[in-house]
């Protein structure tokens, strides 16, 4: 089968083919309906050669879905041609964060060899998929998998990481989204549909701006050196209650520990360059401003987020992709030049 894999750290990826996998005992074996590619990829592939953490080659792809196209022994809960899509963070499934469907938060999954799907283990950028257990599927139903595939991460990790500061968003409130992406322009939706906050949304060129109003923006600002003072001119002192930054490079972290007000949340999504960070300290912020850095999502979130699709709140904007021309969607990824979620499809 073919698959767009990760060959060599610091070079673009490949279309190759190779086996197709069979699922072993309690696996289940997915014919890969549709798969999203995510900045994160990018980053990975971005990575240098020594200490590369994976195992190469390695096909990439951790927002996947597909048709369950088989089953291992053992496995009871689903059938062959059900429409799925794959919960990416795999834990151990019985530990305490395990059993709150914080799998995302696993302490034993690398003690244990397990890893997610594309990020340590065969992605979705294939003609087929295996999962480790059907504990991480979830039924799509009538949902379209091209449009709810980018929802297994650009919409599950929004999510997880606005739903700590749904709280503080009251009414009269501002929340700030830093990069309307793949991620950024389901976050602001999330937030419109979730809260009566007032959404600023910042990027770096017009167009994104204009994207981040279609997808229900109140207000944008170009994200510069006059970020701060543009966005202050919006909430006043007040500041920002809550700042989500989708991008994490120093900039827009500094743009976010600026805008942020007293008991405001700052949340670090975006990966960045992997090395910025929050300045943190009695004088650096307003006070009692809390900063925290969440990865990906739980269990029982990608079922409400999947649910909320189905209510029909959230408008995925993807740019679809075969398989063939899968290294399009990365190319175009690395070039800042695609309109919310590229998605990969295989014939
Ligand atoms: P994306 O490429 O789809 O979107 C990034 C957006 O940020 C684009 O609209 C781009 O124009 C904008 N941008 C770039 N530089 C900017 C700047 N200086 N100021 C404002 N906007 C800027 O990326 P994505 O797939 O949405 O991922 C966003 C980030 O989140 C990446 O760093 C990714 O690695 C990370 N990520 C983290 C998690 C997690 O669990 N924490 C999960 C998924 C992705
Ligand atoms: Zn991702
Ligand atoms: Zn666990």
């Amino acid at each position: 089968m073919k698959a767009i894999q990760i060959v060599t750290p610091g070079q673009a990826p490949e279309l190759r083919e190779v086996d197709k996998p069979t699922p072993g005992p309690g696996q289940v074996l997915l014919k890969v309906t549709a798969a999203g590619a995510c900045h994160s990829d990018d980053f990975v592939l971005n990575m240098p050669a020594e200490g590369f953490p994976y195992p190469l080659p390695m096909t990439l792809g951790h927002e996947g879905a597909g048709v369950v196209a088989a089953v291992g022994s053992g496995v009871t809960t689903l059938s062959e041609g059900t429409s799925v899509a794959v919960y990416g963070p795999w834990g151990c499934g019985v530990c305490h964060f395990c059993s709150r469907g914080l799998e995302n938060y696993c302490p034993r999954a690398a003690e244990l060899g397990i890893a997610p799907p594309g990020l340590g283990k065969e992605g979705a950028m294939a003609e087929y998929l295996i999962v480790d257990d059907a504990r991480h599927l979830v039924p799509l139903g009538d949902l379209d998998p091209v449009a709810a595939v980018p929802l297994t991460d650009a919409g599950l990790t929004p999510y997880h990481a606005i739903k700590p500061s749904l709280g503080k968003l009251v009414g009269g409130t501002t929340a700030v989204v830093i990069g309307a992406g793949g991620l950024g322009h389901i976050g602001i939706q999330l937030l419109r549909h979730l809260t009566p906050a007032r959404v600023i949304a910042l990027d770096v060129s017009e167009d994104k701006l204009s994207f981040a109003r279609e997808v229900g923006a109140h207000e944008t600002v170009l994200s510069d050196a006059d970020a701060v003072a543009n966005v202050r001119k919006i909430t006043g002192n007040e500041g920002a209650t809550a700042v989500f930054d989708f991008v994490g490079l120093q900039p827009t972290i500094d743009t976010a520990m600026g805008i942020v007000g007293t008991m405001g949340d700052v949340v670090i999504v975006g990966i960045g360059d992997g090395v910025a960070a929050a300045k943190v300290g009695f004088f650096s912020q307003p006070y009692e401003v809390s900063v925290r850095a969440p990865y990906w999502g739980a269990r029982d979130e990608l079922i409400e987020v999947l649910d909320l699709a189905r209510d029909g709140v959230l408008e995925v904007a993807v740019e679809k992709f075969s398989l063939d021309n899968g290294l399009e969607a990365y190319r175009r990824l690395a070039a800042n030049e695609l309109r919310g979620r590229a998605v990969v499809v295989p014939d």
